[in-house]
């Protein structure tokens, strides 16, 4: 056995958490070429040290299961790709869209990048793109997360430009967070909140969220909205604001315009007439009217909940308007937060490598902005056609408009809304190249050429967090096989087409960029003289002065930590715009062929579409399984148990999944997340029902909400398989070959789910769900693919109820199950396999139909605290024998760590006083 690592046999590394736009340093503890440990920066102004569950576990992630590791090309649809050489591959790339560009002009090629590439990933794509094709066709995912937020920021201040830092929160005396869970999806963020709640016990936090969420149980103040109603609660709320003589008339006077008619339109917008489409109390919207009117230093956050609507960008601004009818920005503790949902969505706007924006917030409609850029790039001109956004890319390539497209650090197959369509196109598509450092995710599944990335831990750039805090990002090791850096491979594509359309020369001068430095060096040339001008800053700056806030200018010593200090606004005439308000609510409301409200969202411990998390067997815990959650009541209307498996159906397409009992949901709402795809089911997951509709501004599509049916599934026929990976096993190697064998079986299963679980002996575990028991030699085929075949394995076998069962045995222990046609006891052996337990003490109850262990198996359980592993039930335990929080975090240790766990046990102990 190896000696453990100590500090002084790992080497450190410090870099920024791939996750969340929260931006926490990290350091990276590696050993040769592996990546060993990851512990928080203690000196990165975002976290202070203290990480989340998902940033605990990065180093967890950092393997090379799964990984993309040599170029993949796949000469004719249908058959399998093969690896090749950089130089084929790329040379085969400029060929094919150097054909398309001369046949069909440059608008038909296009590339969708990602919020999670770096800024210099970015600035070369956005070059490749625009300068050397001539196409606008670049977007990025962000387009899916921010793009409301961006439009909202610039219609009514002028600029993209967040005005507030985290420094704010130990200043607010009112918080307002609104369509955001940061307890979950920012958690160091929401940490620091509770510091400032702890601190100023006086200091008032207002939720406004359709679900009771881990956040929204803190509030002093839910606001449970119906979907939608946003606009009508802020407009409210405005109106109770002028009518109480709560809104500063001499800040509006001087320092914004359209409020006079902003005021007209929102005059009927009452608490009393928007109570009812709001869902909520004129009361309470009245309540919450008053304390943002009378705060001091109210600081409002948002997130996917406002932006992904079909009015995303009117709900941003409705929200920025009660800021600035009070007169509440660019001061210590307030402002108009928008959080960022990827590490870089606000760097990749800044490159603005999205289709209406340039690099240096530059607008791609502002000629004067192009020539501009054209100037400095050294070229004639910009394109000036509008390029496609993300809803209107995947269209255009399903419609033949666009004909081959690049997808870089991205999973659109998992993301997008309407994935069919999404699927359609790709499979439309004549060339499809997908780069990403992970080959096994649903969009890798349909490229033509696949090219390998490095990643996390393996990559050299910046990137800007949520408070316009610009980070390093450094590499503690090299990526495996031939993955390169993002922004060399879209250099060396371009050197390689350039020499395929008449442009080598041009080429040549565009991306002379040695090292990711050069290239930082020239987009920060880009921003000189604009709003987030960092003439100041370079690689070897950052290296020597740590994360610094934009605008940071040439000469500066400090960022700037908060914009408007002097109220005067990016608009050319200094001042801020109310705008008038699309009040809409969703673009599907509930009817009687779809009555139920589906709404979408993020789990505690996983991370987008789980390309990364989702390999981290310890990341299930929290919430073991994909489901649909509803509130009880309609459970028990019609009949539906815990577990049933449900058939949700919009009208798009149809998907099944097991419901579990939620009081967070209102009666009439179901709650999917969003992560779950088909790498984890046998169906596309939440997306295949989302509607693909989108703001007309921010041309955002509304992820948030749709319409849908809910029956049961009628399912009866069960087969579960459970397979240890062992001590320290690597349970996604394990999942990654079983989905292999699995793929061509798996379209025929009405319902499938493949998740991973445990944590010292990681295991995976496969559910599937059939209205007819399956044929012997059906579920012989999926005992094979899960490496449990009759030969060599315990059996049991009755022909006459369709029941097969095998256990596997290695070394006297239970190290794999198969239960076909009778999967009663699946619970418990899911548990014994989990815990190790010895062989002698289970074998005569392997194959026996009881629900309950025979032997003191830990119960299955769902845990709560990831960091030091303690369940629901353990804490339960300790809140029924009467302890306290303190008490509780002193014998059990959980909250202790990272706290992402901190607002779950509070709940229960809130939960445990009302009963
Ligand atoms: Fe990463 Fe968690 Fe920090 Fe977000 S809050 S950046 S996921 S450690």
């Amino acid at each position: 056995m190896n000696a453990p690592l100590t500090p002084e046999r790992f080497t450190e590394t410090r870099s920024t958490c791939c996750y969340c736009g929260t931006g926490c340093g990290v350091i990276i503890q590696s050993a040769g070429e592996r990546i060993v440990g990851v512990a928080g920066d203690p000196t990165h102004p975002a976290n202070f040290g203290r990480l989340c569950t998902k940033g605990n576990t990065l180093h967890l992630a950092a393997v090379r299961t799964g990984r993309a590791t040599a170029p993949m090309l796949r000469e004719t649809r249908g058959q399998p790709r093969r690896a090749v050489g950089w130089e084929q591959a790329l040379d085969t790339a400029a060929e094919r869209f150097a054909a398309i560009i001369d046949e069909h002009g440059p608008d038909a090629v296009g590339f969708y990048v990602s919020g999670q590439l770096l800024t210099e990933d970015y600035y070369v794509f956005n070059k490749l793109a625009r300068a050397l094709i001539g196409t606008n066709n670049i977007d990025s995912n962000s387009r899916l997360c921010m793009s409301s937020a961006v439009a909202a920021y610039k219609a009514t201040l002028g600029s993209d430009a967040v005005p507030c830092s985290y420094e704010d929160f130990d200043h607010a005396d009112l918080m307002l967070i609104t369509g955001a869970n940061p307890a979950f999806a920012h958690p160091i963020l929401f940490r620091r909140i509770e510091a400032a709640r702890a601190a100023n016990p006086e200091l008032k936090l207002i939720v406004v969220d359709p679900r009771r969420t881990d956040t929204a149980a803190e509030a002093d103040l839910h606001l449970a909205i119906t979907p939608g109603s946003d606009v009508l609660l802020y407009s409210a709320m405005l109106n109770v604001m002028l009518a109480e003589g709560l809104v500063d008339h001499a800040f509006i006077t001087v320092h914004t315009t359209g409020f006079h008619a902003l005021r007209r339109q929102i005059a009927d917008s009452t608490p009393q007439a928007v109570a009812v489409a709001c869902g909520v109390s004129s009361e309470d919207i009245i309540t919450a009217a008053r304390w943002f009117g009378q705060a001091k230093a109210p600081l409002s956050f948002w997130c996917q909940g406002l932006n992904q609507s079909i009015h995303g960008t009117a709900n941003g601004a409705a929200l920025i308007h009660l800021h600035l009818a009070t007169g509440t920005i660019g001061k210590p503790g307030m402002g108009p937060f928008s959080l960022t949902g990827q590490p870089n969505a606000m760097g990749g706007r800044e490159a603005g490598a999205m289709a209406n924006l340039l690099p240096g917030h530059r607008n791609l409609a502002n000629a004067n902005d192009r020539a501009e850029l054209a100037c400095l790039w050294g070229i004639p001109a910009l394109p000036v056609q509008p390029g496609a956004t993300a809803v209107e890319l995947f269209d255009a390539v399903h419609e033949g408009r666009i004909k081959a497209i690049w997808i870089a650090c991205t999973n659109p197959v998992q993301s997008m809304p309407d994935l069919d369509r999404v699927r359609e196109a790709l499979a439309k598509a004549e060339f499809v190249v997908v780069q990403d450092a992970w080959a096994d995710t649903e969009t890798a599944a349909l490229a033509d050429l696949l090219l390998p990335a490095a990643t996390w831990g393996e990559k050299e750039g910046t990137v800007t967090n949520s408070e316009r805090r610009i980070s390093r990002v450094r590499a503690a090791v090299p990526p495996p096989g031939e993955a390169r850096q993002d922004w060399r491979i879209a250099r060396d594509f371009a050197l390689a087409l350039g020499g395929k359309i008449g442009a080598k020369a041009e080429a040549e001068a565009l991306f002379a960029f040695a090292t990711s430095a050069d290239v930082y060096a020239e987009h920060v040339v880009t921003t000189v003289g604009r709003d987030l001008d960092i003439g100041g800053l370079s690689h070897t700056a950052l290296d020597r002065l740590g994360p610094q806030q934009w605008p940071f200018q040439a000469n500066a010593s400090a960022g700037t930590p908060r914009l408007y200090a002097d109220h005067r606004f990016a608009h050319a005439d200094g001042k801020a715009r109310f705008i008038a308000l699309e009040t809409t609510l969703t673009a599907e409301a509930p009817d009687a062929d779809y009555p139920f409200r589906l709404v979408t969202g993020r789990l505690r411990d996983q991370w987008h579409g789980m390309s990364r998390t989702g390999r981290i067997p310890r990341l299930y815990a929290h919430e073991p399984e994909p489901n649909v959650r509803l509130h009880p009541s309609d459970m028990e209307k019609h009949g539906w148990t815990v577990d049933t498996l449900l058939r949700l159906s919009s009208a798009r397409n149809s998907i099944v999944l097991p419901v579990a009992a939620s009081e967070d949901v209102r009666p009439g709402q179901a709650f999917v997340a969003m992560h779950w795809g088909r790498r984890s089911l046998s169906h596309d997951g939440v997306n295949a029902l989302t509607v693909s509709a989108f703001d007309p501004i921010s041309k955002q599509p509304e992820l948030k909400h749709a319409a849908v049916r809910i029956e049961a599934a009628d399912l009866p026929w069960r087969l579960t398989a459970l397979r240890s990976a062992g001590d320290g096993g690597d349970a996604a190697e394990i999942a990654l070959a079983w989905r292999a064998k699995l793929e061509p079986l798996l379209g025929e299963f009405a319902f499938a789910a493949l998740t991973l679980d445990g944590r010292e002996r990681p295991l995976v575990a496969l559910r599937i769900a059939s209205r007819e028991p399956f044929a012997a030699d059906r579920v012989e085929a999926i005992a094979s693919a899960v490496d449990l075949p009759e030969a060599g394995n315990l059996g049991y076998h009755d022909r006459a109820r369709h029941v097969t069962k095998r256990a596997r045995i290695d070394d006297s222990r239970l190290t794999g199950v198969l239960l076909a046609g009778e999967d009663i006891a699946a619970p418990w052996l899911r548990a014994a396999l989990r815990d190790g337990i010895a062989i002698d003490v289970l074998r005569r109850w392997i194959f026996a139909p009881r629900a309950t262990p025979p032997v003191a198996t830990a119960a299955p359980r769902r845990v709560v605290c990831n960091c030091f592993d303690v369940s629901a039930d353990a804490i339960a335990t300790e809140i029924r024998a009467g302890q306290t929080l303190p008490q509780i975090q002193e014998k059990l240790k959980c909250g202790t760590s990272c706290g992402s766990c901190l607002t779950e046990v509070r709940r229960m102990l809130s939960a445990s006083q009302k009963h």
